[in-house]
């Protein structure tokens, strides 16, 4: 059973939801497991992992959800996750993968399922203008003037556009959220843990209210 606290903040691409993840991560000492950095960790080292994944990633698509599962389920039972809990960023995705997860968590239920709402119109700029740290994940947002090489202002590692966001695969990713995880909206309101919050806002803004609910819980 994993012990600490567990949360799972779900929203669609471009919702701030990485940006939020880092900062709540320190906030409350968890892990920050983001499966969109573990698979790109594994397509940047060239392992069979990565070389199995690559082009499904790049074309916007949704990795098979056995696949997903055993690699949390391997995450999730390491040591910090087991002692600390876990900040989960882009897991689940599809209903089987929340049921699954609930099984890997066991009785240690999650605390919080918080569902980050920002309209889809405004996100397609953000997407487009989003610049990552390959190390810890930080977000950017690129301004007129380009910056190259742009060194992250937490870790000192390199900030890059995604190999997967083109607006090919901006508009497949988010069509997909509509069909595979907006269904999961469902699936925790059904069982009281999930909390939407409104997205539109400062940072700052964000982060407090959802901190005032993770806080209450
Ligand atoms: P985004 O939310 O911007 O689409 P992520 O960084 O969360 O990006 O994920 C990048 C890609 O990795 C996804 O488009 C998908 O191909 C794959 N992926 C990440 N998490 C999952 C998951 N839980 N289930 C299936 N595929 C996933």
């Amino acid at each position: 059973m994993t012990k600490g606290t567990r949360i799972v903040l779900l929203g669609r691409q471009g919702s701030g939801k990485g940006t939020q993840c880092v900062r709540l991560s320190r906030h409350y000492v968890v892990p920050h497991i983001s499966t969109g950095d573990m698979l790109r960790a594994a397509v940047r080292e060239d392992s069979p992992l990565g070389r199995s994944v690559a082009e499904v990633i790049g074309s916007g698509g949704l990795v098979s959800d056995d696949l997903i599962v055993e690699l949390v389920r391997e995450r999730l039972g390491k040591a910090d996750a087991r002692r600390r809990g876990f900040l989960l960023d882009g897991f689940p995705r599809t209903v089987a993968q929340a049921v699954a997860l609930d099984d890997i968590s066991g009785d240690g239920a999650l605390n919080a399922v918080i569902d980050l709402v920002v309209p889809r119109e405004m996100v397609l700029d953000r997407l487009s203008a989003r610049r990552v740290c390959r190390d810890c994940g930080a977000n950017y947002q690129a301004g007129p003037v380009v910056r190259s090489p742009w060194t992250c202002d937490t870790c000192g590692g390199d900030v890059v556009q995604r190999d997967d966001d083109t607006p090919e695969s901006i508009n497949r990713r988010l069509d997909l959220y509509e069909t595979q995880t907006a269904p999961l909206i469902e699936f925790y309101g059904a069982t009281n843990r999930l909390f939407p919050v409104d997205g539109v806002g400062t940072p700052d803004q964000v982060f407090e209210r959802i901190t005032s609910i993770i806080d209450a819980r």
